[in-house]
């Protein structure tokens, strides 16, 4: 839900889609409810509209026969006049056509031929036992029928007006049974509907739901591990969702946040570590760096070593050439100290033009080769004031290394410091270390 295509959705397009999604099967209840209530009120039309053209002849039918009866009885009570003759042989014509209409009309109810057989036998019975009405005008000498013969004639119309009655319920309550069975089937059609939809409502909001859940809750627990992580303290690290919605906005506005804490972090860092004009670490950075590479030796059982460097005569070329001039030349030397050692040496300035240089894992030897290379390097160095002033400067440097000549930190640089003044008694330019202590039993 999260991509369509190449097309990335926000969050509030993916609620959107989603409610839709949920939506989308209470609305196709709606519409195929609406269908299938329009069809089978359709359907209950049409079977009303079948049972009227079915009934009809027959009520036509039942029509005529009451009013042969009528017929009868006025042929009883005033004898047959001429023309009520007439209608009789009319009403038979019109009878019989009814009849052949009832019998060619198509029906679902399989016994309505029989029936209508039935009332046509019936009104055949009573037209054979009345041929004394058409005989009479026709035949003035034909004798009055008895009332015996009047009475069968009348019985038998009125056998066929029963049996249509019946042929009429018969085909109304067949109607209503249908009428039944289609309201059964459209309730139960209705009913199963209903749960299909309401079933795939409910998958498709739990479908819906998990997805929107997961496609927020993923990018939003990706959220929270970066800014834990820079909670605490780990200000490199980046938040890439990927999602390009609100939660991706969030997350580029956090990076970005971290971006500028994080170089804060570092101009900080750089203000209360590093030394100003030489560009090297200041005291405070080296006495905790000096601890922390004590405390490891002392764990993994190597040796470090200390240097400590002081430019010789320094006073004297600050007050020749100027204090920018000495600036200058600190600036040329903490160079030359810093491209001389390992990288994993530590230089630092450790009070005004006096350096000193932490050396992990170098023995007595190592360090004094390194002092001296360092040593001849300042000398043979040219430092350019300005143009036209170049200036020669020594340094005098004093090593110690741990744990070997002293065992602690101040120690260390307590006996670095009495060395570098020991090459400055004995005339600068030089480098002296600091001597291993004899074993109590050969001293005096
Ligand atoms: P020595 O050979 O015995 O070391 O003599 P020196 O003159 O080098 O030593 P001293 O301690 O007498 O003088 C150090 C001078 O360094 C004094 C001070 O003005 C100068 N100095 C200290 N810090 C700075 C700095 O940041 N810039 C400049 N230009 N000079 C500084
Ligand atoms: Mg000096
Ligand atoms: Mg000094």
């Amino acid at each position: 839900m999260q991509k369509i295509g190449n097309r990335r959705l926000s969050i509030v397009q993916r609620l959107g889609l989603g409610v839709s999604f949920m939506l989308l099967p209470v609305l196709g209840l709606a519409v195929v409810s609406f269908v299938s209530f329009e069809s089978a009120i359709a359907t209950l039309e049409g079977n009303q509209d079948r049972m009227l053209e079915e009934q009809f002849p027959l009520v036509q039918l039942e029509q005529l026969l009451l009013e042969a009866l009528d017929l009868l009885e006025g042929f009883q009570k005033f004898g047959v006049l001429p023309q009520q003759q007439a209608r009789w042989i009319q009403l038979h014509q019109e009878i019989e056509q009814t009849f052949e209409n009832l019998l060619n009309a198509p029906s679902q109810l399989h016994e309505k031929h029989r029936f209508v057989l039935e009332i046509q036998q019936s009104w055949q019975q009573a037209q054979a036992n009345s041929s004394w009405i058409v005989k009479q005008s026709v035949h003035a000498d034909v004798p009055d029928p008895s009332l015996a013969d009047q009475v069968m004639v009348k019985q038998q119309v009125e056998q066929a007006i029963r049996a249509s009655r019946r042929l009429d319920r018969l085909l109304t309550s067949f109607r209503n049974d249908d009428n039944l069975t289609q309201a059964r089937l459209m309730k139960y059609r209705v009913r199963l509907l209903v749960a299909g939809i309401l079933t795939l409502a409910l998958f498709m909001a739990v479908i819906s739901g998990l997805i929107l859940a997961r496609s927020i809750l993923k990018p939003l627990k990706q959220l929270q591990y970066g800014v834990a992580k820079f909670g605490d303290g780990e200000l490199s690290h980046r938040i890439y969702l990927n999602t390009h919605d609100e939660l991706d906005l969030l997350a580029q506005t956090v990076n970005w946040m971290a971006e500028n804490l994080e170089q804060n972090q570092q101009m900080l860092t750089e203000l209360a570590t590093m030394d100003e004009l030489t560009k090297v670490y200041n005291r405070r950075e080296f006495n905790r760096r000096l601890a922390l590479e004590l405390a490891r030796s002392q764990r993994e059982g190597h040796s470090v070593s200390l240097m400590m460097i002081d430019i010789d005569h320094f006073k004297k070329l600050n007050d020749t050439y100027g204090h920018q001039a000495g600036d200058e030349a600190l600036r040329q030397v903490s160079h030359i100290i810093k491209t001389e050692v390992r990288p994993s040496d530590q230089p630092a300035r450790y009070g005004g033009e006096e350096f000193a240089v932490i050396l992990p894992y170098a023995s007595r030897d190592e360090v004094y080769v390194v002092a001296e290379r360092l040593r001849q390097h300042i000398a043979a160095h040219d430092v350019q004031i300005h143009q036209g002033l170049v200036l020669k400067v020594t340094a005098s440097l004093g090593c110690a290394t741990f744990p070997l000549d002293a065992q602690s930190a101040d120690r260390l640089t307590a006996e670095a410091d009495r060395s570098l003044y020991e090459a400055k008694d004995n005339g600068r330019n030089q480098v002296c270390q600091a001597s291993v202590p004899l074993p109590q039993s050969r001293v005096g």
